[in-house]
């Protein structure tokens, strides 16, 4: 018992210094201070856990396996709580997830996109979806790179079923501030530039970019949603 209080109380007391962090970032930058939407990432974290964090507010959770996910959620209190598919989603696995979750942030392919659309649309709903962008150009990482991005974004456009309401990016591991700041400022300005061509059915209204250890500098950059593991539930572990 006296366990489980002190695992509640680190939950609470990460979740203070995030807020607080997240509200100074958005100060620093001349934004609202609730510009930002935290996410909760709760993958391999036990629903227990979870569920203090949503006693505690959070809003948005976001695991990244779908098998994970269904096993999980019936011990989950989601009630008014948004639900986030944010790891990479096999097409096999659309029939699963669509109608799950409430947004599904790692759409990199027409392939994707089309699987997604023709699953809502035989459960008459609509998909939000981020696409995800490859900012770095890594090799071993998913997302579209930057340069394909618009193409991509206009065979999604027509398609029924799917909403896509911004973008989303895990960068680079990059150790100093400044070389953090560059790379999510370059992602901002793609997304400031891809919302000014207003393409049919395309909105930029979501950029969520951030993790435990560079969220700062993505409020600071722009991002309007951070998904936060380790920093809110410790370590993972796997
Ligand atoms: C695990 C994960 C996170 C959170 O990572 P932390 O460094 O623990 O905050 C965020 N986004 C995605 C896509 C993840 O898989």
């Amino acid at each position: 018992m006296t366990e489980r209080l002190s695992d509640n109380r680190y939950v609470s007391d990460n979740l203070s210094r995030i807020r607080e962090e997240m509200q100074e970032a958005c100060l620093a930058a001349g934004r609202p201070v609730d510009a930002v939407k935290l996410l909760a990432v709760t993958k391999t974290v036990e629903p227990e856990r979870i569920n203090e964090a949503i006693r505690l507010g959070v809003a948005q959770i976001g695991e990244n396996r779908v098998q994970e996910f269904l096993k999980k959620k019936d011990d989950l209190h989601l009630d008014g709580v948004q639900k986030h598919l944010i790891g990479h989603l096999q097409t096999n696995k659309v029939r699963q997830i669509v109608g799950q979750v409430d947004m599904i942030q790692s759409v990199d392919s027409l392939r994707l996109a089309a699987a997604i659309a023709k699953r809502s649309e035989e459960l008459s709903i609509t998909t939000p979806v981020l696409v995800e962008v490859n900012i770095g150009g890594e090799e071993a990482k998913s997302g579209i790179s930057p340069e394909e991005l618009e193409a991509l974004l206009s065979e999604i456009a027509p398609l029924k079923g799917i909403h896509v309401c911004g973008l989303m990016t895990i960068p680079p591991i990059f150790e100093k501030e400044c070389e953090k700041r560059k790379i999510f400022s370059k992602m901002y300005q793609l997304f400031v530039d891809i919302g000014a061509k207003k393409l049919d059915n395309i909105d930029m209204m979501e950029l969520s970019m951030g993790m435990s250890d560079d969220y700062r500098e993505a409020i600071l950059e722009g991002s309007t949603m951070v998904r936060i593991g380790s920093a809110l539930f410790g370590k993972r572990n796997y």
